[in-house]
């Protein structure tokens, strides 16, 4: 085991904070002026009286917490502020780069927030009540905490904007589409990314028709043409399409109904069931909502999980090379797409009528490409890097790069 050094370490110059602040997380990575690689990742957990922090630099090495307390967002964050500050004197904070689940119709790029700017994604909450307030929060106690300094809200709605209207619409009384009850989609930072590498790595298949499988405790998939989303899983809520670590995904809503009307449950006790109960650890009956418990677990239980997770994932897949008129890549990524060799493996199982023929040697190893050479379609894992996203944002905020914060 290592000491936790409280030293300073290097790093000078501007740096740029990359922050996710959840309802009861606060994630953080610091960035320096150039580079891929952060000076620093950690995360609060259990905001409120019982908080605890985690924080390890550049070599993975654990870095001593700076005294304070965590008990709101204001409160971690200017712990986490202290810690990285004491870790990092001679850093100069440029810009603060924020993921905000939604930028509803308003944003399809991200944004330096003002207080019209607050005000508009206040508006939104009642679209993701259980995360937009949190990361309204965050945005406000950074603002206190770096007065001056740009606040850039990145948007998991924003790289869906555009979408074709029947990706976008329910199938309700056009007032709700009018009103803003709309497939938004949502993952978009993790698509973002994706969907640069791509283009660096493999630019012929960007220019052609790419699924990407955000597969991690919450899970996502994207038809992705020509660099554009055209049909995603998750709709207007995180709840919609795969099914997740603990969230059902796709539901009909009679089921809904009958909760309501058979059960009599109340509004509260159906979200507990939709967002906590359910996916992986439903599926399990309580066994776990995490991949790796439940490939080790090896009984009935986990098996339905990983069926029905596979499944999903499969069916979703032949929908969207369908919308596409095809595939030419499908692309990995998430902790369950990046580590599973298992589900990589049974989700490409039987697809060689969608010209997809995994090399298992590739998927044991984790490989960049894990198609074999004789597959139509590319199968890859691309390591998605959310922060990494946020804290371009930030720099071009701080005009320091490329990515267009407005
Ligand atoms: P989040 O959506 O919270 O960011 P992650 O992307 O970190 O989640 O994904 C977490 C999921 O990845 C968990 O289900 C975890 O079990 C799974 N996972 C991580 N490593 C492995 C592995 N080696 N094998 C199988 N599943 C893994």
């Amino acid at each position: 085991m290592t000491a936790e050094t409280t030293a300073p370490l290097a790093g000078s110059g501007a740096g740029f904070l990359a922050l996710n602040a959840g309802s009861s997380s606060l994630k953080f990575a610091l960035f320096p002026a150039e580079g891929d690689v952060a000076l620093a990742t950690g995360q609060v957990d259990r905001i409120g009286p019982d908080g605890a922090m985690k924080i390890k630099d550049a070599a993975g090495e654990p870095i001593a917490p700076a005294e304070g307390g965590f008990t709101d967002h204001a409160a971690a964050l200017a712990t986490v502020i202290a810690t990285v500050k004491r870790a990092f004197p001679a850093l100069n904070f440029a810009a603060i780069g924020h993921r905000v689940v939604h930028g509803g119709i308003f944003y399809s790029a991200p944004v330096v927030v003002d207080e019209a700017v607050l005000e508009t994604l206040a508006t939104l909450s009642p679209f993701a009540p259980l995360h937009q307030p949190h990361n309204i929060a965050g945005i406000r106690a950074a603002t206190e905490a770096f007065p001056g300094v740009p606040q850039v809200a990145c948007f998991d709605t924003a790289f869906h904007r555009g979408q074709p209207f029947v990706n976008d619409t329910f199938a309700l009384p056009h007032r709700y589409y009018e009103i803003g009850v709309r497939r938004y989609g949502f993952h978009g930072l993790s698509y973002d990314y994706v969907t640069g590498e791509l283009g660096r790595i493999a630019p012929h298949l960007m220019s052609g028709r790419v699924v990407v499988a955000h597969l991690g405790n919450g899970a996502s998939m994207c038809a992705i043409h020509r660099g554009r989303s055209v049909a995603s899983s998750m709709g207007y809520s995180a709840l919609d399409g795969l099914p997740m670590g603990t969230r059902c995904g796709q539901l009909n809503p009679g089921v809904m109904l009958y909760m309501l009307d058979q059960e009599g449950l109340n509004t509260a006790q159906i979200r507990q069931i939709l967002y906590n109960e359910s996916g992986l650890l439903g599926l399990s009956n309580g066994l776990s909502n995490d991949m790796r418990t439940l490939e080790a677990a090896d009984n009935a239980e986990a098996h339905r999980a990983i069926d029905y997770f596979v499944f999903r994932v499969q069916r979703e897949l032949g929908a969207m090379a369908a919308v596409m008129g095809g595939i030419d890549a499908l692309v990995f990524c998430g902790g369950i797409g990046e580590n599973s060799r298992v589900v990589r493996r049974r989700v490409c199982e039987r697809l060689g009528w969608m010209g997809i023929e995994i090399d298992h040697g590739r998927n044991a190893e984790s490989a960049t490409v894990i198609s074999s050479e004789f597959s139509r379609t590319t199968v890859m894992i691309v390591p998605t890097r959310e922060d990494l996203v946020i804290a371009r944002a930030a720099r071009a905020a701080a005009g320091l790069s490329e990515t267009a914060a407005t």
